[in-house]
C-alpha cells in the first residue's frame, strides 16, 4: 500500500499533479479521527492522492470525488483499485458544475481550480450536515497571498492572487462558519458551520455585560 502512495508521489511530481503536501495530508488524516467524519465530498480527485490518503484513516469512511480531467480520473480509477478502496471512493468523472452530488457530508474538501473557490463554496455547501466543515487547500497560492510586492509577477499570478483574497473574504463574513486559515502545506482553511445557536452567541446583541 505504501508502495503505492510513494508511486503516486512519484508520478505527482513527473506529470506536474498538484498533489497535497505530506503535511496537509497529515492534518486531513488527523481531522477526521479527531471530529469523527464520516462522508467526505472531495472536489479534484487528480489521481486519488489525497482520497486514497484520507480513506486509510478508517474503513468506515466514505467518500465521493469529482475530477474533470480525463487521464487523471482514469489514473484514481486504477490508483484506487490498486489500493483496494473501491468500496470507500467512489469516482466522479465531470465538471463539478455540471455535476448533481446526492448525500450529505460531514466535510467537504475544495481542492480544485482556486479562482472558483466561491462557487464551489456556494454550489457544494447546502450539502453540508449540521456541524459540518468545509476544508480548502492553497489559501496562499505558493505564498504569494501573502507577498507584498507583486509588482514583478505577471498580471494572471495577480489576478489569481486577487481571486484567493477576494475567497478569504468571502469566508471571513459567512455568518454562519468560522474560519481559521492555518499554516499548513500551501495554506488550510478551515471552515466550521455553526448551529443556529452558536450564531446567537457569536451576535454581541446577545452578550451578557458584566460590570
Ligand atoms: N486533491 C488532489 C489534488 C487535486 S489537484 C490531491 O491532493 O491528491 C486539482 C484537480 O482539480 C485537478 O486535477 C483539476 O483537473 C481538478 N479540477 C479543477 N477544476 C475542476 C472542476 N470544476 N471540476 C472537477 N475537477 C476540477
Ligand atoms: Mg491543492
Amino acid at each position: 500500500m505504501d508502495e503505492l502512495i510513494d508511486k503516486m508521489k512519484k508520478y505527482a511530481v513527473e506529470n506536474k499533479v498538484p498533489i497535497m503536501s505530506e503535511d496537509g495530508i497529515s492534518f486531513l488524516q488527523q481531522f477526521i479521527k479527531k471530529n469523527n467524519i464520516k462522508n467526505i465530498l472531495e472536489i479534484g480527485t487528480a489521481i486519488g492522492y489525497s482520497a486514497i490518503c484520507m480513506a486509510k484513516v478508517k474503513d468506515s469512511l466514505q467518500i465521493v470525488s469529482i475530477e474533470r480531467d480525463e487521464i487523471r480520473y482514469q489514473k484514481a480509477i486504477e490508483n484506487v483499485k490498486v489500493a483496494k478502496k473501491e468500496e470507500q471512493i467512489h469516482l466522479i468523472y465531470g465538471d463539478a458544475f455540471d455535476i448533481e452530488v446526492k448525500g450529505n457530508f460531514d466535510l467537504i474538501f475544495i481542492d480544485a481550480a482556486k479562482a472558483q473557490n466561491i462557487r464551489f463554496f456556494q454550489k457544494f455547501s447546502p450539502l453540508l450536515n449540521e456541524h459540518g466543515y468545509i476544508i480548502t487547500d492553497n489559501m496562499y497560492f505558493h505564498g504569494l497571498v501573502e507577498k507584498e510586492d507583486l509588482a514583478n509577477e505577471s498580471k494572471n499570478v495577480r489576478k489569481m492572487v486577487q481571486k484567493i483574497q477576494n475567497y478569504h473574504q468571502f469566508l471571513n463574513e459567512l455568518k454562519n462558519y468560522r474560519t481559521t486559515i492555518y499554516r499548513i502545506g500551501d495554506g488550510i482553511a478551515l471552515s466550521e458551520k455553526l448551529s443556529e445557536t452558536s450564531i446567537d452567541e457569536l451576535n454581541p446583541k446577545n452578550w451578557t455585560v458584566y460590570k
